[in-house]
């Protein structure tokens, strides 16, 4: 029999709900596995038994940097989300997620919505269509909220005339805005978690889904710490170079000085941490160096 995968780390993160906005919070709910299941799907494609923990880290970070994807997917996480109905429709574009929503057919939806804080109020920017820009005064701002709530404060008055009338709840419920609040479970992979977590922390997210995003980045990096890691590494943190910024790189480079750096000069560049040699003076392997390395004589010497 196989064991289940938990860390203290990682359960200390079940039913602690993270605020989120003004009246929203997401908390984990259950999760399956963590590094250990990654690793442990990973060994039975390649038929390896257990390792060390840095071997584990070391396959971990090879998974991710070559996008052998589906041992990421063996970790599963349930969320409970309360967030604005806006926010949900950006959520539920993931369509590899498992949802189910609060139903305002069956139930009389609460009287919540979500009101922005007042820095967030801010101008239309001119050069992003989905993003704005510096804030506006205070006193046009604090004008906006007061449009806002008056506009809520209207439509939720209709709504509970309409169920004092007792119409059905599924029609009485039309008016409602996308900033009412509304609750889900979202259950997801890792594999697709990150991706999301990709898409929604990015400065061109909306504010409202990148303080779920961060939250719920909180847990992920809990449960499956060096995962997390490597989606940092080479994911988050990483930028791709398309073939024709390849060649800008490459004139850029060359025309900088006279042909390219010599070994040592690249050498001496490297991280530390692929610089390291054994007990014999040897270099030490390192996979990511090589890689790293091969990318560079790419840039150097493009195949025809
Ligand atoms: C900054 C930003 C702005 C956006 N603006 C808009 C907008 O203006 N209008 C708009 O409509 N959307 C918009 N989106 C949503 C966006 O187009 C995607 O729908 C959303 O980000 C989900 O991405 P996904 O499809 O990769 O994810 P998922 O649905 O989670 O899918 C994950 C991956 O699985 C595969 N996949 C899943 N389902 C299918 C399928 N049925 N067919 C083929 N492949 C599938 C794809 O490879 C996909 O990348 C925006 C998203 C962002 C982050």
């Amino acid at each position: 029999m196989s064991e289940r995968f938990r860390t203290a780390e990682a359960d200390a993160w079940v039913g602690r709900k993270i605020e989120c906005l003004d009246r929203g919070f997401v908390y984990l709910v259950d999760y399956m596995g963590g590094d250990a299941s990654i690793v442990q799907a990973a060994r039975v494609s390649y038929g390896l038994g257990t390792k060390s923990v840095s071997e584990d880290r070391g396959l971990i970070r090879y998974l991710m940097r070559h996008q052998h994807s589906t041992p990421f997917e063996m970790v599963e996480m349930k969320f409970h989300v309360k967030l604005p109905i806006f926010v949900a429709r950006q959520f539920i574009r993931h369509r590899t997620a498992n949802v189910n929503e609060y139903s305002g057919r069956y139930s009389i939806m609460p009287d919540e919505f979500y009101l922005p804080p007042l820095e967030q109020v801010t101008y239309q920017s001119k050069t992003n269509r989905q993003g704005g820009a510096e804030c506006i005064d205070e006193p046009q701002a604090q004008e906006v909220l007061r449009i806002l709530t008056t506009e809520q404060r209207r439509v939720r008055s209709g709504y509970d005339r309409m169920i004092e009338l007792d119409v059905r709840r599924e029609l009485a419920r039309i008016n409602l805005g996308v900033s009412q609040y509304t609750e889900w479970y979202w259950k997801n992979d890792l594999h697709n978690i990150f991706h999301f977590l990709k898409l929604r922390l990015d400065a061109h997210a909306q504010y409202e889904i990148r303080v779920y995003a961060e939250a719920m980045a909180q847990i992920v990096k809990a449960v499956a710490p060096i995962a997390w890691e490597a989606f940092e590494d080479y994911v988050l943190d990483a930028e791709r170079f398309s073939g024709l910024e390849m060649q800008a790189v490459r004139r850029l480079l060359s025309g900088q000085r006279e042909g390219w750096p010599e070994d040592d000069e690249v050498f001496d560049a490297l991280p530390e941490a692929w610089r390291q040699t054994t007990a014999e003076g040897k270099l030490k392997r390192n996979r990511e160096r090589d890689e790293f390395l091969a990318k560079l004589q790419r840039l150097a010497e493009p195949e025809e």
